[in-house]
């Protein structure tokens, strides 16, 4: 082959020609076969005994897009339901760098210390754009990562933010059925995405960080509102009087919030993760708020508005994807789109359109 680089503008440098690239690096080797889809009753059975390996086949069964690994999934969660709901769901916020995987691994190990089973979930609708989510990554706990009763899962990465958190909703049914009592379910404090881990769990965590002063300012007011506790991270060393100085300055702003539909009022805790400072205290007001919100119904009050809310978000995502993924109209939106772009048709004329098209197809 000739190189560009073997022109004369390139005195000096000779590329020689390599050799062609080998159908495989080794013939003998044997390919490996794909192991066999288990069924959905092999799935339930293996996932109610605790067996990993079934837990984690199934949640990829939620996780793929498949027709016929959908409804292999939806077989397996229905018959998981019943086993499932046993469990503190716990929803952990935070920018990145505020610690989350850091503290994830001490108040994961502090959890297990008294027993029971822990699965780590994430929602990063990041992870739809890089094809990936570092969210959850076993890689950024190490300790919880080789617990034996311990469960890491990184954000499904395809879809909608609806669709991505939906299938963390179902994983939580599939972990509750293999006796996973403790489920964190860890997001970015950036976005919407904190909105759907609110609907999926009982407490929700915002981890917070001491800044220069005017560190509510950044906050999102909806992310406090939602917060039934805020923990100000890394208070060691000569951050401590900062960290307080946080602490003081969430609490005076969290009195000018409504009350809580729970009637609990969010506390603000500060803590080191890296130091392993204060962890007890903060799992001590998770528990108290646990005692306190199953004592006043609250706790079963959410589970149910939840299970309400996720049917209609299912059904929200279904009617979507079914209209978007119909060719006939992918075909005609595209046409649409082009005509509304040139000022040559309303968006509303279009979408009219557009809609009786599907609709009479129906
Ligand atoms: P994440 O992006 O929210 O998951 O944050 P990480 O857990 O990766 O932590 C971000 C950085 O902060 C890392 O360099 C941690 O070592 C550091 N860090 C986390 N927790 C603490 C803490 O309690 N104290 C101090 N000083 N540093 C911490």
């Amino acid at each position: 082959m000739n190189h560009i680089e073997n022109s004369h503008e390139y005195t000096g440098l000779t590329v020689n020609s390599g050799v062609s690239q080998p159908p495989s690096v080794n013939p003998y080797i044997q390919r490996r076969k794909r192991k066999p889809l288990p069924s959905a009753g092999e799935l339930v059975e293996g996932i109610l005994k605790g067996d990993i390996t079934m837990l984690s086949r199934a949640v990829t069964l939620v996780e793929s897009l498949s027709p016929a690994h959908q409804s292999v999934a939806q077989e397996v969660i229905e018959k998981c339901l019943p086993y499932s709901g046993h469990s503190k769901r716990i929803g952990i916020t935070g920018v990145p760098g505020a610690g989350k995987s850091t503290s994830i691994d001490v108040f994961g190990l502090h959890v297990l210390k008294s027993g029971g089973k822990l699965a780590v979930l994430a929602i990063d609708p990041s992870s739809e754009r890089t094809k990936g989510s570092i969210l959850g990554d076993k890689t950024r706990m190490e300790k919880l990562a080789v617990h034996p009763n311990a469960f890491i899962r990184p954000s499904p990465s395809a879809g909608s933010l609806g669709g991505v958190a939906r299938k963390t909703r179902e994983t939580i049914v599939l972990c509750e059925a293999a006796g996973f009592n403790n489920i964190f379910v860890e997001t970015v404090g950036v976005g919407q995405s904190e909105t759907a881990v609110h609907s999926m769990v009982d407490f929700f965590l915002l981890i917070q960080l001491a800044g220069t002063g005017d560190e509510l300012q950044g906050i999102k007011r909806g992310i406090m509102e939602m917060a039934d506790g805020i923990v100000i991270n890394k208070a060691d060393g000569d951050n401590i009087k900062r960290a307080q100085l946080a602490q003081a300055q969430f609490r005076s702003a969290l009195q000018l919030f409504p009350p809580t539909a729970s009637g609990w009022k969010p506390e603000v805790l500060t803590y080191s993760g890296y130091f392993e400072l204060g962890i007890p205290e903060v799992w001590n007001m998770i528990d108290r708020y646990f005692e306190f919100a199953i004592a006043n119904g609250y706790f079963d009050l959410k589970r149910r508005q939840q299970a309400r809310y996720w049917m209609l978000e299912t059904i929200d995502e279904q009617l979507r994807s079914h209209f978007y993924q119909n060719p006939d109209i992918a075909a005609m939106l595209a046409e649409k789109e082009q005509l509304v772009l040139s000022n040559r048709l309303s968006s509303f004329i279009a979408a009219r359109d557009v809609l009786q098209t599907y609709f009479s197809n129906k």
